[in-house]
Parts: C-alpha cells; structure tokens; sequence
C-alpha cells in the first residue's frame, strides 16, 4: 500500500534534487503564505501550509529532509523577522527555524509510530488530530511563542491567543496537505480514467464550493454553509483526490478572501474574527476527511464481505462454482422448469483413473489436470449452463431449458474433446478420459434435488462400471 508516511527512499543525488525543489515549495509557501493569508493583529498567516509541506518532506525522504526545512524556514522567516526586530535578528530567526525543523520530525515520527499506513481509516483521525498535528505544532508553538516574547515582539498577556492560534494555523496545514499528498499519490499509482459523469459532477461540486464561498464574502454570509452539503456529498460519491483537491482550493480561497475581510466571519473584534473563521476551517477540514475515510471504510467493508462471499462458493483451484453454489440453482431450475413446464438436464461427470495421476505423477499434475479439464468445461458451455466442482475429480454440468438429445451432444462433445486433450507436464505428455452420468428432469415428477443428483450418480457409476470413458443417459 501506498502512503503518504510510506518507504523512505535514499538520498540520491535526484532524491537530493527533489529535496531542493521541495525546500522551494516549503519558502514559497511561506512567503506566500505571510504575504497573502496573514492578518493583523501580529500579522500571523492564517493557515500555514510549510508545516504540512515540511511533514510530507521528511517522511517522503527521512530526516535528510530536516536541515532543508530549517534552511528553508530560516530564509523564508529572516526578512519578516528583520523587518520587525531591532536585536539578535539572527539568533531568533535560528530559533524559529530549528523549530519548524523539529516540528517537522516530531511530526513524521508520530505519524510513522501511530499511522505508519498513512490515513486508511475513519479510526485514524484521532491519532491524526491529536497524536500527530497537536502534539508536534503545540511543541513548535511553545518555542515560536517564547521566541517571539523574548525578543519583544510582543507581551504575553496581550497575545496568549497567538500562541494558541498558532498551534492551529500549523496545524491545518497539516491537516490540509497530508490526506491531499496521499490522495494524489495513490491517484498517480493507480491511474484510472474519469468517467464524464464522475467528471463533470466533481467540476459542479468544485465551483459550487468555490462559488458559495465567494458569494458568502460579497452577498450572504449564509452561504457559507451551502459549502458543507455540497463537500459531504463529494467526500460520499466522489474520488480521494477530486474531494482533497476541491477541499484545499476552497479553503485557500476562504483564507486568500479572508485576508482583505473577515465577510462572513467578522465579529465585534479582529482577534475573535480569527477565531472564528478559524473554527470554521478546522471543523470543515476535520468533516470532510472523516466522511471521506468513514466512505473509505463502508467501501473496503462492502468489498471484502463480496470477496468472502465469493470465496465461499467458489473453488479456488478451478474458480468453478462449487456444491453450495451449485444446490440452489439446481434447486431453482427445478422450480422454474416446473412452473414454465420444461424440461432440464443434469450430467455429473468424473475422470477416470484420476487417483493414479497423483500416485505417478503428484499432486501438482493432478491439480494441472483438473483446471484444464475446467477449462475446457467453460469453453464448451453455452452462457445459460452451469457448472460447478461439486468435489475432488468430480464435476456437475446444469443445462437448463434442454433436451436429452442436446444435452447429449453436449456431453459427448466434451468427452470426445478430453480424449483429445494432451497436457504436457515435465516433459511428458499426459492424456485422460472422463466419463458422465446425464439425467433429464421432467417436470410433475415429484423430484428433491438430493434424489435428482442420486440419479445422476448411478448412472455415472453406471458409465465407470462399464468400462470408462463414455456417457451414460
Ligand atoms: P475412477 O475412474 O473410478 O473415478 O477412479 P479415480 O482414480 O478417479 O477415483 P476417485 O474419483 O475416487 O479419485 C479421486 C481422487 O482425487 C482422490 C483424491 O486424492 C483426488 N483429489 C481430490 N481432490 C483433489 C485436488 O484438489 N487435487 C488433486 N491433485 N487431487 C485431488
Ligand atoms: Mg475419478
């Protein structure tokens, strides 16, 4: 399985290259980040994606990527934090710098030791939430806040908030990019084609999103929760990466419209705008990945009772049905040929001498001789037959709407094909009769399918007795 705190690859000189491009992507984010999303007071972004960024980094490529995430975070923080210190400018930026870098780890590490598959279930979110993004951005917040008190930038009672809105601007960017990072990387494994239906409702659902949050900000506040319905209803029907892909656009575009007014989130102070507006993305960020997960759970779950299923009445060597399959579609035929008043036939069919393969040979040459025999059974059947391995060497052939004469033929034709049959093993080439017992069911004769399915074997014994390799009716 693919995951987002999958394999570590080793630092190649591409794999070195790919940790600079990301380093570019981490500073960008940031500088954008600061430039675009970030709001006074304290002028603090209001979602910080270089957490996210800098959590994919180090579990895509182990703690390589640490230094690169201080450097990046050192250069993308050293203007911002130049311009509003006048003392010790590199000493705090240094701080700030190693740590992000630390956050990052300790993120990865958490993630490695709670989800090391990744987010795979709705169970997961709780470790995700708490396990991982609180307890890694509350550690980093703790030392940014100490930091940014010491060097005066501003007082502890004044901005107790910062400290704890930090913890969650750090953490949405987590929450945002890991299950995005994941969807997109599975997407990109498993490359399949969108259907024009799947596409065009996840590009309806994707600008209603955007749409009903930009109409939010310019019209009706109430807008804002035409987003949810419309997110849930994807996150249920939709694939991983059109839900995650449409989840960020519409949060970026939230914060991006957020950072020139609070619109719908505006309350009597800046400070409690914030915090509203960012209660409103943790709780909507939280929503959508545990419907999408708890979506992923009721699929795995429909998807593995049908392979039980299907394991519990097929056999595995021929992928025939078997006899449990096989009893209720007798049995049914057997009320449907009565109620229409046709007829029906039934062969049972062995092969001869079938025990001496696996005494001279062995069992692998027994097994080899069974599924080809299996397969010629397929070939041979009309879409309306049934067949079935109804155990060992013995097989059960249901020809519904047929006469003798023509299940017969079908018979014989099969017997004459198998005689015909070389299978080569080793080497050798190995050849094998079959013999049949064929019975029609005539419907008004009282019939169990237990006594219908005895006839048919006493003429298969029939067949044996008189020498193999024929059909009996
Ligand atoms: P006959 O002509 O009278 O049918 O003789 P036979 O040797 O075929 O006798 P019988 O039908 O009783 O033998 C069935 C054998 O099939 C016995 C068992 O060891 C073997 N067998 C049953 N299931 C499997 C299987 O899945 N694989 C292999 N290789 N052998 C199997
Ligand atoms: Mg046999």
């Amino acid at each position: 399985m693919h995951a987002a705190s999958g394999s570590i690859v080793p630092l190649t000189g591409r794999n070195f290259l790919y940790l600079l491009i990301a380093s570019g992507i981490y500073f960008l984010s940031a500088r954008f980040a600061v430039l675009l999303f970030s709001l006074e007071p304290g002028n603090i972004a209001l979602i910080w994606l270089p957490s996210g960024i800098g959590l994919l980094m180090v579990l895509r490529f182990g703690y390589w990527a640490v230094p690169f995430v201080v450097a990046a975070s050192f250069i993308a923080n050293s203007a911002g934090m130049a311009a509003v210190l006048t003392e010790h400018v590199w000493l705090h930026t240094t701080i700030a710098a190693l740590s992000n870098g630390f956050e990052s780890a300790l993120a990865a590490a958490l993630m490695r030791r709670f989800l090391p598959e990744g987010l795979q279930s709705f169970q997961d979110i709780f470790p995700f939430v708490f396990g991982v993004c609180l307890v890694s951005t509350a550690a980093n917040s703790t030392i940014l806040f100490v930091n940014l008190v010491s060097a005066g930038f501003f007082s502890i009672e004044s901005s107790w908030m910062v400290w704890l809105i930090l913890i969650v601007t750090n953490s949405l960017g987590m929450l945002l990019l890991v299950p995005l990072a994941q969807s997109l990387l599975q997407a990109w494994t498993n490359r399949r084609a969108m259907s024009l239906g799947e596409a065009s409702r996840c590009t309806g659902l994707f600008i209603m999103c955007t749409g009903m949050t930009w109409l939010a900000f310019d019209m009706f506040a109430g807008f804002i929760f035409l987003i949810l319905p419309a997110l849930m209803f994807l996150a249920v029907q939709g694939r991983k990466e059109s839900v995650y892909v449409t989840l960020a656009a519409t949060v970026g575009f939230t914060v991006a419209l957020a950072a020139s007014d609070y619109g719908p989130f505006l309350l009597s102070t800046a400070e409690w705008s914030r915090l509203y507006l960012l209660t409103y993305l943790y709780t909507l960020i939280v929503l959508v990945l545990g419907t999408e997960l708890y979506q992923r759970d009721l699929l795995s779950e429909v998807q593995a009772r049908q392979s039980w299923q299907y394991r519990a009445h097929h056999d595995a060597l021929t992928t025939l049905g078997n006899r449990s399959l096989f009893i209720p579609l007798l049995e049914n035929e057997m009320k449907r040929a009565e109620r229409m008043n046709r007829a029906f036939a039934l062969a049972l069919i062995d092969i001869d001498h079938f025990k001496g393969f696996n005494d001279s040979f062995g069992h692998a040459l027994g097994d080899k001789v069974l599924r080809e025999f299996a397969q010629l059974i397929r070939k041979n059947l009309r879409d309306i037959d049934v067949a079935a391995r109804m155990g060992g060497d013995e097989f059960a052939i249901l020809f519904p709407e047929t006469p003798m004469s023509e299940a017969r033929h079908a018979v014989e034709r099969l017997r004459k094909q198998v005689e015909k049959l070389t299978i080569k093993y080793h080497g050798r080439t190995i050849q094998f009769t079959i013999s049949s017992g064929l019975a029609e069911f005539i419907p008004h004769e009282t019939h169990t399918s237990d006594a219908i399915l005895g006839r048919v074997d006493q003429l298969l014994y029939e067949a044996k007795r008189q020498g193999r390799n024929q059909v009996q009716a």
